[in-house]
């Protein structure tokens, strides 16, 4: 594998903080602020379907944003059957996946108002999300080249980046020159739909990339089918290992699965560090796109000697985060994607109120599916049995002298997808770096948002598989030529 870089530049985004960009941005999405959308299954070849469902916005259910049919598992087994490899040169397949590339940025103004109203995406969160899918295709693009591919790859994604991460499998797959058969998380059906359009438009043929909305028996479906030659999932470690049970009963031997899962993901704040740093760190890790990325922090622990202030300073800046409609320019945090994503994460955080283990939690802004930000003690991170994928922190205290064994715990939960570290000694950034086992690690900064292209991003553990997305080895698994050594 070839670990250098071909020449490609990240997207320059949108400047929000630049006032006639941020005027352009809003003209443009204000165009789709009624707009309603429509999902289905699109197929190489006719196949049943379910029937239509309504779409709503997360920050107000009575807000219809489209409509969306699923698929059926009988639907999955005729997709498979028309799927066809991308058999065509790699020089074109670069360049339509950077037509694609091209066609996304001047949707601009679609793409924001569809993350936000079917999403609850902050403006913020949009444009990330929107450069992070540009660089995935032109990232992959640029590493075409004339590998044979595998053949028939499913795509599996979630809702918490339902175009950047459902594009960066897609394109990642697609490169390589197999069929892609996407099947996206069933909550964000109509972006995934638009992103297939953008594709399509671009130059991807029909029998290369099909579309599967549905719920998770086309998922299931799609897993156990002979015909397929692979799976890339993004979602939960439980569903991944279901996943990988299904494979193993019924795909060709060898058939790799490409998982990123979950995360309890820890921060370490020891008392040499710069505490506004931390502060703002944490807030962002923890509660920025409410919570809801497998790499937000989980599990904060400060050292003991500063603990009383400097919980002071974080519960002041959780007093200032604003929630709301994700429209809003002012909103921090936003809503939950549905209903049973807040159910359950109320019902968490009540459990600890119970318990008198609640420090700081901010009110409800109103109707949608909100959950305000909160702060919860434990004694450590052993306390925490699952990931709450939600703006849920935890903290814990920590002596100095136990530093090592803070350490342990961490990596005793079998996890190890992000892990942030604040601190202003030199020797100590090495050793905590040195025996922490997590994919992605960050020091002095947020633990969120890895950079495609300079911040591969993926864990170990039960927190994935590798190889790292948006990095030199992810494209090569795609391909029947593969460092399976390599899951860097
Ligand atoms: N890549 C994202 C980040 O660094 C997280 C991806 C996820 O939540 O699955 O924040």
């Amino acid at each position: 594998t070839d670990l250098f870089l071909p020449e490609r530049r990240n997207s320059c985004g949108w400047d929000l903080a630049h006032r006639p960009t941020l005027a352009a941005v809003e003209q443009a999405r204000t165009a789709f602020v009624q707009a309603e959308w429509t999902a289905a299954p699109v197929l190489a070849t006719d196949a049943p379907v379910a029937t239509p469902r309504k779409v709503t916005n997360p920050a107000n259910p009575e807000e219809t944003v489209g409509e969306v049919t699923f698929a059926t598992p009988e639907t999955v087994s005729t997709a498979v059957t028309a799927a066809q490899p991308w058999d065509t040169d790699p020089t074109q397949r670069r360049r339509v996946l950077e037509a694609a590339a091209d066609l996304y940025e001047t949707h601009y103004g679609e793409i924001f108002a569809l993350l936000a109203r079917e999403a609850g995406k902050s403006l913020p969160d949009a444009v990330a999300e929107l450069r992070e899918a540009v660089d995935f295709l032109r990232y992959y693009a640029a590493r075409a080249d004339a590998e044979p591919p595998r053949g028939v790859f499913a795509c599996i994604s979630p809702w918490n980046f339902p175009l950047a991460i459902f594009t960066g499998q897609i394109s990642a797959a697609l490169a390589a020159g197999n069929a892609v058969l996407a099947k996206p998380a069933e909550q964000t059906s109509l972006i995934a739909a638009r992103a297939v359009a953008l594709l399509h438009e671009a130059g991807v043929p029909q029998s290369a990339l099909q579309l599967l909305p549905g719920e998770g028996d086309v998922g299931a479906a799609l897993t156990s089918d002979p015909g397929i030659d692979g799976v890339a999932f993004t979602g939960s470690t439980q569903t991944a290992q279901l996943i990988h049970r299904a494979m193993a009963e019924n795909l060709a031997p060898g058939a790799p699965l490409i998982a990123e899962t979950g995360g309890l993901n820890a921060m370490i704040v020891d008392s040499t560090a710069l505490p506004e740093q931390a502060v703002d760190a944490i807030v962002e890790s923890a509660f920025q796109s409410a919570g809801q990325r497998c790499s937000a922090l989980r599990c904060l622990y400060v050292q003991e000697d500063i603990a009383d202030g400097f919980t002071e300073m974080l519960t002041g800046a959780m007093d200032a985060l604003k929630l709301g409609a994700p429209w809003n320019l002012s909103t921090d945090v936003g809503p939950v994607i549905d209903e049973e994503a807040r159910q359950g994460i109320a019902d968490y955080i009540e459990a600890a109120r119970a318990d008198g283990r609640v420090v700081k939690e901010l009110p409800i802004p109103g109707r949608g599916h909100f959950v305000p930000p909160v702060l919860i003690r434990v004694n450590s991170i052993a306390d925490m049995d699952r990931e709450i994928f939600g703006p849920v922190l935890h903290i814990a205290t920590f002596k100095s002298r136990d530093l090592d064994k803070v350490i342990d715990t961490i990596n005793a939960t079998g996890y190890g997808l992000t892990f942030g570290l604040q601190t202003r000694i030199d020797d100590r950034v090495q050793h905590v770096t040195d025996r922490i086992h997590a994919g992605n690690v960050y020091v002095n900064r947020n633990q969120i948002g890895a950079i495609v292209g300079s911040q591969p991003f993926g864990g170990e553990g039960m927190s994935g598989t590798g190889p790292k997305a948006g990095g030199p080895h992810y494209l090569p698994r795609f391909q029947s030529r593969t460092v399976d050594a390599v899951t860097g």
